[in-house]
């Protein structure tokens, strides 16, 4: 009996001692990890997972969709990305067509909330309206009032915390359209040449001015005449820089690049990276990129 019982201890013992850890592990709402212990929500793009992020804190467990380093306008989604949403209660998505792919693989269930009706839209010769309204900070606001009232649905028992993060993201948002105001101060009313047609709304709420793009249909290449149009443009507006984007493969900037003598540098509009693995450094990294290649 004496046996029996200690063995009962140390299973007990072991089983806490490999349990804890590993509930902590799984409860750390790291990207594409779904949480049994807290209601799942999921993100299509990366700028707007960090924004729910900072709202939903350590309240809700939030998965990013569209991977790290994917452009959403190529991306496919497989079927094994199913798992992560089966789970949640809502997919928050971009809408605008950006990221219609994730109708794909959301199950009927889930509930969609499409942030197009909380923001300003621009309109776009493309498509309807430019999907990329996220790269403008006055949206960036808009976008966290939006997901925390989403959050305040889901779980209203925590909605005094949800408000508080807001509050506080708030801000951070608001010192971040300082910090870019005051960079890109004396860079007001130049023209910067980007990759795909990602960052009007930026340029619109700097003064700056889109010169033209090197890939007008993200993703595809472009045709020689087009881009022989775009070297007129460099020569005549005399450019010094032109901006890849590490989302798109960019293997013919390099020769436009050497032709013209110009410099690449990188703008990005989705983050995820090493230097924009949030929101705001994301938009601290852009700003930084775009006033050094101005100054060039
Ligand atoms: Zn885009």
């Amino acid at each position: 009996m004496k046996n029996q019982y200690i063995i009962c201890v140390l299973i007990i013992l072991i089983l806490l001692i490999v349990g804890f850890p590993a509930y902590f592990f799984l409860s750390k709402g790291d990207v594409g990890n779904i949480n049994s212990y807290k209601k799942n929500i999921a993100v299509t793009i990366f700028p707007i997972y960090d924004i729910t992020k900072n709202i939903a804190g350590d309240k809700l467990n939030v998965n990013l969709i569209l991977p790290v380093g994917t452009s959403a306008h190529t991306f496919d989604p497989k079927p094994s990305d199913i798992a992560l949403l089966e789970h949640s209660v809502v997919v928050i998505k971009v809408g605008t067509g950006l990221d219609d792919w994730v109708e794909k693989i959301v199950p009927r269930k889930v509930t969609r909330v499409d942030l197009t009706s909380s923001v300003n839209l621009l309109k776009s010769t493309e498509v309807e309206y430019d999907p990329h309204y996220w790269l403008s900070v006055d949206n960036a606001l808009l976008i966290a009032n939006k997901v925390k009232n989403e959050l305040v649905k889901i779980d209203p028992e925590n909605s005094e915390y949800y408000e508080n993060n807001l509050l506080k993201y708030k801000e951070e948002l608001l010192d971040l359209q300082k910090y870019i105001e005051s960079e890109l101060i004396d860079q007001k009313g130049k023209g910067i040449i980007t990759f795909h047609d990602a960052f009007i709304y930026f340029a619109i709420e700097n003064e700056l001015e889109i010169l033209t793009t090197i890939e007008p249909f993200a993703g595809k290449e472009p045709t020689p005449k087009y881009l022989s149009e775009v070297e007129d443009i460099i020569r005549v507006k005399k450019v010094k820089v032109l901006f890849k984007e590490p989302q798109l493969s960019s293997g013919l900037l390099n020769g436009l690049a050497n032709d013209l003598g110009i410099t690449i540098l990188t703008i990005d509009p989705l983050g995820g990276g090493k230097e924009t693995n949030s929101y705001i450094k994301m938009m601290k990294f852009n700003t930084n990129e775009i006033k050094k290649g101005l100054e060039l």
